[in-house]
């Protein structure tokens, strides 16, 4: 089966926030010694996903130096550029960056970029406020995925009330058409609010990342039911085995081959080349 991967991480050490740092030794020790080396040379990392079973993955920058890291957009445009494998998207931050309507259509049209991460609870808005709808018209316009973090973090300063995903109620009905990815599915805290808000919007999705996949079926009872609405993502580097233990934990669960499919491929794809339309299954 192909898998993509919905939410890996391009790290820098120097770019990284010192609790960032801790964080990553205490999960995955292995990278954060290496970190450096796959930040300078992707193919490290392509020839890793090839070894997990991954055939694409999204790479996340971070523009949020206050909490976490200041990966810049372009250092992951440049990262990716070249390697199929790879889907590059992209940062931005409404509290530094006064154009971001036009930075996206830039990053999207002219740097191939796939799609826009948000981190309300890094960056400090609530995801409802008027002045991200110009950059909402415009990812809706451009027929892109916009990724919200939504739930908790370990990072020094984050503000989690930023990050309720109630607020992404007003932007599902505002913005029909806009996919909306809703990272880590309320981790902690808003299990059913992400459930049920997925349920209701048919363009809110939720993504499983970081979510130990032992416990999935107890924070969402019902998940197969919403399979063609869930997706897969790793958190890689953050995360303490490698992707592919991750998957095939995923695929132990008892669920029918065809949720399986979607959750791990089928929807990711259906998302990212809607141009290609519905995958042959
Ligand atoms: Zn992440």
């Amino acid at each position: 089966m192909e898998v993509i991967d919905f939410h890996t991480h391009l790290l820098k050490k120097e770019m990284v926030n010192p609790t960032m740092i801790q964080f990553l030794e205490s999960v995955n020790p292995d990278f954060c010694a290496r970190i450096d080396e796959f930040a300078d040379n992707p193919h490290l990392f392509t020839e890793y996903l090839k070894t997990q079973g991954v055939t694409h993955a999204v790479v996340l920058p971070e523009y949020a130096p206050a909490t976490s890291a200041f990966i810049p957009t372009e250092e992951v445009l440049r990262y990716c550029r070249g390697q199929d494998m790879l889907l590059p998207f992209v940062s931005l931050n409404p509290n530094t960056h006064p154009d971001m309507a036009e930075r996206l259509e830039y990053y999207v049209r002219e740097c191939g970029a796939k799609g826009l991460k948000l981190l309300p609870s890094y960056q400090f808005f609530y995801p409802n406020e008027s002045r991200l709808y110009p950059l909402y018209a415009k990812a809706q316009d451009l027929d892109i995925p916009v990724i919200f973090h939504i739930g908790s973090s370990v990072f020094k300063g984050t503000r989690l009330k930023y990050c309720h995903p109630l607020f992404l109620d007003d932007v599902a009905v505002d913005f029909p058409r806009l996919k909306i990815v809703m990272a880590h599915s309320g981790r902690g805290f808003w299990y059913d609010e992400c459930y049920f808000l997925s349920r209701l919007h048919g363009n809110v999705y939720m993504d499983i990342t970081g979510l130990p996949p032992q416990n999935l079926l107890r924070y969402f009872p019902e998940l197969e039911k919403n399979a063609e609405k869930v997706i897969f993502g790793s958190d890689w580097p953050a995360i303490p085995t490698g992707i592919q233990q991750n998957i095939e934990a995923i695929m132990s669960l008892p669920m029918s081959d065809l949720a399986m499919e979607a959750i791990l491929h089928g929807n990711a794809h259906g998302i990212l080349f809607p141009s290609q339309g519905e995958k042959v299954k």
